[in-house]
């Protein structure tokens, strides 16, 4: 496949990196597609480093390290939604002592006390199937290096050989990649942030799957202060570490709000609020190109987000709404922000919208005619066109990398 290799042409005695997909190689005639926009998306991430070389394979992709620690490159990589796995390779000749020689270097330097050779052969004119490989290397590595044993059922260290046309590869553990999909093939959704501890962790799952997101805030000024918005960039600066950069939009929504408290009352402000906010967004989506709408709702979580009350709200639009956390427990979600990071920047104490318009008795099973009923006695569309007529826009991009969120 693709080949972008600096220097010589040759990768045998090259220390690469060997990046695994995982559940693409499920994906048919789509694979191309996928492994393509992986590539693009590392090389975007490894982009301060341009020494390296890429060879993109329909089974792996191998970054040529040309002189760059190891250890850099797997700090990134972890960080790219679509790399199931990776590991350290080196590349050599088809030989058998050369592969051997390299075999024990690795368990040597390793230290393991048990080990297991893994051999295969997509180069079928290699002169040994897999299974004398894996034996004479393992009887090599067990003469040459002090005190291993073999282990086959749980080695401490797997010692992988993969003997390729173009040259073979020997490569130890592997270090877990985030999983996923690569992102953007699976179209770019516009994801609603609050500012809470939910919302983030949406998104980030969002991106995982795939899916390139823009954000949207529903701000009411002066209720909210700035620092909502100062939070709002904070939590996307975490989360271009997976997409570097991020379209923000932000929507003045005071005016509607407010009416839709004056007119709806207690119980089903917080409704007729969410199928607003749904309303906006599927304009803002259609305008933007993104294809579904996602929040950070949770079922049960709080009265909006009851079966009945998601199912009232969205049917104020005609857009998918996914809810990737429709299903974690709250004590699910605050760890997964902790991992990631946002959780300290979501319970910074500022106000969004929804909490400076409490409501005493908000409804869990709303009645649609009740709330058409209530939406009949003003001119929402009109606010709502107001609304998406106003709203900013901002990029946000990766800030330094001395910068401190915290
Ligand atoms: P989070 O759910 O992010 O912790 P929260 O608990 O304050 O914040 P909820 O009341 O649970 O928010 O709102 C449910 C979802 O509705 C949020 O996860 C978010 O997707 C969306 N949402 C709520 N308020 C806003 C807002 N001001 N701007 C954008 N989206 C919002
Ligand atoms: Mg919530």
């Amino acid at each position: 496949m693709e080949k972008e290799i600096k220097g010589e042409e040759s990768l045998t005695d090259k220390d690469m990196a060997i990046v695994f997909f995982g559940e693409l190689s499920t994906k048919g005639k789509n694979i191309f597609d996928f492994i393509r926009l992986l590539g693009k998306n590392i090389k975007t991430h490894l982009k301060a480093y341009p020494q390296l070389g890429y060879e993109i394979h329909k089974d792996h992709i191998y970054i040529v390290l040309n002189g760059v620690p190891y250890d850099q490159v797997a700090k990134v990589l972890p960080l790219i939604p679509g790399i199931h796995a990776f590991a350290k390779v080196k590349a050599v000749a088809k030989d058998f002592d050369r592969i051997a020689s390299e075999s024990i270097a690795l368990a040597k330097a390793s230290k393991a006390k048990t080990f297991k050779v893994f051999a295969k052969r997509a180069d079928k004119t290699f002169p040994m199937h897999s299974d004398d490989i894996n034996r004479q290397i393992g009887a090599l590595v067990l003469q040459n290096v002090p005190g291993i044993k073999v282990d086959v059922h749980e080695p401490e260290l797997q010692v992988h050989i993969y003997i390729r046309p173009e040259c073979a590869y020997v490569y130890g553990p592997k270090e877990a990649g985030m999983g996923g999909y690569p992102l953007g093939i699976a179209g770019k959704v516009l994801t609603l942030l609050s500012g809470g501890i939910d919302s983030p962790v949406a998104a980030y799952l969002m991106m995982k799957r795939g899916c390139r997101i823009e954000a949207i805030h529903f701000a009411a000024p002066p209720y909210t202060s700035d620092k909502v918005l100062t939070k709002i960039t904070d939590l996307l600066h975490v989360l271009n570490t997976y997409q570097p950069e991020i379209k923000l939009y932000v929507v003045p929504f005071t005016k509607l709000q407010e009416e839709i408290y004056e007119k709806a009352g207690t119980s089903y402000a917080i409704t007729i609020m969410r199928r607003m906010m749904l309303r906006i967004a599927q304009k803002v989506a259609h305008a933007g190109n993104d294809l579904v709408i996602s929040t950070g709702e949770s079922i049960g979580q709080v009265a909006s987000q009851t079966l009945k009350s998601m199912s009232a709200i969205d049917k104020a639009c005609d857009m998918t709404v996914i809810r990737p956390l429709a299903t974690y427990d709250k004590t699910e979600i605050i760890a997964l922000a902790q991992r990631l990071g946002t959780f300290d920047i979501s319970i910074r104490p500022y106000d969004d919208c929804c909490t400076v318009f409490p409501v005493k008795d908000p409804v869990t099973a709303p009645h649609l005619d009740e709330v058409e009923k209530i939406e009949g006695t003003f001119d929402w569309n009109t606010l709502v066109n107001e609304c998406v007529d106003n709203v900013k826009k901002i990029w946000i991009k990766p800030l330094p990398a001395s910068t401190n969120l915290i």
